[in-house]
Formats: structure tokens, C-alpha cells, sequence
């Protein structure tokens, strides 16, 4: 079997090679960047609809990398969770993410603390460390609890294992918020809704985009605010781009949205000129 498999390797096509050389470079320069810490997060608002007022960020994380230059997450994140590197990336986002939130929250006297969204891959949800991964940058950044949000794909819901509903019990059980994201393109969103102690439902930029255009999606959009007030969840709105994405979601009294219209994922320098503009000199 072992001669099949180099005989296979042989009759390997150029262009076949190539992608697969490509792929373990890409593996390698991944776990160079774990160890050289080439990570950064980027930070995009979630806004109130009714007044505009931004009530929290979304960590996301970019790849430096030195020739390449920006790495987008879903360009590494399935390598890296294929890896297993994506615990390490994970913890690192977690701690990071925790930290940065807890200094603006300090630096900002007046409203409410704003709170910062995390997106978990099901990797790190397989391992049984994670809620005292959770507890510990929640204790090591000063964040309260009620600050942090974990983003939860339905995909990763789908074939979840046993452990993971008592996983995710764990860390509501310290405070911390969980949010079902690129909510209504799973196949049975409905069954997480009753069977996972969700707090936030975020309605997935495929209907925002498309509610000027398709009634549906304006119909099917509004449905979704309707059942998260049911169930007094919060929603939020991804990828609104337009002012009549935005008036059509805070009609139907979807609480909070983000997208480019309010603004892009911004770096921590860019987040500090936004949350504390300069005085003027
Ligand atoms: P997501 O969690 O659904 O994040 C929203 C994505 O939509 C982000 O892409 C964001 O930049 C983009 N976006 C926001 N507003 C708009 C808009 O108005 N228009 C358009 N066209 N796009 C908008 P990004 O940063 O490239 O991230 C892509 C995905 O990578 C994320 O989708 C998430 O699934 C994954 N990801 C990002 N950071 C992490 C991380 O730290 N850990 C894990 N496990 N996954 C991550
Ligand atoms: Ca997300
Ligand atoms: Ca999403
Ligand atoms: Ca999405």
C-alpha cells in the first residue's frame, strides 16, 4: 500500500503539486506566526439602530504576514483549525480581545461598559480546558463577564458533541453571553433556539443584503426580529452597507447592527481615535 501511495505521489499533476506545495508552506509560515506572534485583531463596531450609538466591538482576527502581507481569516482559519493551531490563534484572540475592551471600558467615564464579541471555532469548543481558558482572561484583563460575548456558528451546533452543550452551560454559568451567528443559513436554526442557552441571535448579511431588493428577504428578516423578541433574545444585523438597510431593520425594531455603513473592521489605534477623539490642540 505504502509503493501505491508513492506511486500516486508520482502521477501527481503540476498544477496539483503546486497547490499542495503551496498548502504545507502555508502550514509552516502558520506555525512560524503562532510562535512570532504575527497576529492582529481588528475591531468593528455593533451599533444601536434606534440612536447610532455604538453599544459593542467584534474582535476579528488578520494574519501579518511578512511577504504576504494581510492574511484574511478565511484564507488561515480553516488551516488552522485543521491544525489545531486555532487553539493557540484562539486563546491568543480571547486574551487579547478581553484585555483591549477592559482599557477602553476604563478609559471611557460616561454610558454603559461596551462589550466585546469573540467568534469561537468548534475546535476550541472540543476541548475540555475552555471555560477556564474563558475564566482566566476574563480575570487576567479585569473584563466583567457580562462584556464578553462568544459567537457560535450553526454549523458548529450541528453535529455538536454531547460535552459541548454542558461546555457552553460552563461558561454561561460565569456570566458571559453567547451569540448564534450568521443566524438562518444553517438548515435547522430553530432547534439551537430551543435546545442552547443563546442570549443573541445576528442575522446573517445574506438577508440584510438583499432586503431593498427581494421582498422576501424583507419579509424573512423581519420574521427573524420578531421570533428573537419572542424568545427575548437580542438581535443584531450583519452587513449593513445602506441607509435603507438600516431604516428598513430599525423599523422593524432590530436592536443592533453592524457594516461597513457605520464602519469597517478598524486596528486599536484606529478604535482609540474613534472612542476618544483628539481635542483639538
Ligand atoms: P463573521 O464572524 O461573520 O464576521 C463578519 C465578517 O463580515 C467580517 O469579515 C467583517 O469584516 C465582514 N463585514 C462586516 N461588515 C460588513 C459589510 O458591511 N459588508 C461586507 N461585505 N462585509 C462586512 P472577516 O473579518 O474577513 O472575517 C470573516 C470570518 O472569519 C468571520 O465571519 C468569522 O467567521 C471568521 N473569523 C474572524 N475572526 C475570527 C477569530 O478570531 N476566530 C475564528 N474562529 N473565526 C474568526
Ligand atoms: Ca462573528
Ligand atoms: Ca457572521
Ligand atoms: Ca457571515
Amino acid at each position: 500500500a505504502k509503493k501505491q501511495g508513492k506511486d500516486q505521489l508520482a502521477v501527481f499533476e503540476p498544477a496539483m503539486r503546486e497547490s499542495f506545495q503551496k498548502h504545507l508552506e502555508l502550514e509552516a509560515d502558520l506555525r512560524r506566526a503562532v510562535l512570532r506572534h504575527e497576529f492582529e485583531l481588528r475591531f468593528q463596531p455593533i451599533v444601536r439602530l434606534r440612536t447610532e450609538e455604538i453599544s459593542g466591538l467584534e474582535a476579528l482576527v488578520r494574519w501579518q504576514h511578512p511577504e504576504r502581507g494581510m492574511i484574511p481569516p478565511l484564507e488561515f482559519i480553516p488551516l488552522a483549525e485543521e491544525t489545531g493551531l486555532i487553539v493557540p490563534i484562539g486563546e491568543w484572540v480571547l486574551r487579547e480581545a478581553c484585555r483591549q475592551a477592559a482599557r477602553w471600558n476604563a478609559q471611557r467615564q460616561d454610558g454603559t461598559p461596551l462589550t466585546v464579541s469573540v467568534n469561537l471555532s468548534a475546535v476550541q469548543l472540543d476541548r475540555a480546558d475552555l471555560p477556564r481558558l474563558v475564566e482566566s482572561a476574563l480575570a487576567d484583563s479585569g473584563l466583567p463577564a457580562r462584556c464578553l460575548i462568544i459567537e457560535l456558528t450553526e454549523s458548529l451546533l450541528v453535529d455538536h458533541r454531547p460535552e459541548t452543550l454542558r461546555r457552553l452551560q460552563e461558561i454561561k454559568a460565569l456570566g458571559v453571553r453567547l451569540a448564534i451567528d450568521d443566524f438562518g443559513t444553517g438548515y435547522s436554526s430553530l432547534a439551537y433556539l430551543r435546545n442552547f442557552p443563546v442570549d443573541i441571535i445576528k442575522i446573517d448579511k445574506s438577508f440584510v443584503d438583499d432586503i431593498g431588493d427581494l421582498p422576501a428577504a424583507a419579509a424573512l428578516t423581519l420574521g427573524i426580529i420578531q421570533l428573537g423578541q419572542a424568545l427575548q433574545l437580542s438581535t443584531v444585523a450583519e452587513g449593513i452597507e445602506d441607509a435603507g438597510q438600516l431604516s428598513e431593520l430599525a423599523g422593524g425594531n432590530c436592536e443592533l447592527g453592524q457594516g461597513y455603513y457605520f464602519a469597517e473592521p478598524l486596528t486599536t489605534a484606529a478604535m482609540d481615535n474613534l472612542l476618544f477623539p483628539n481635542p483639538p490642540p
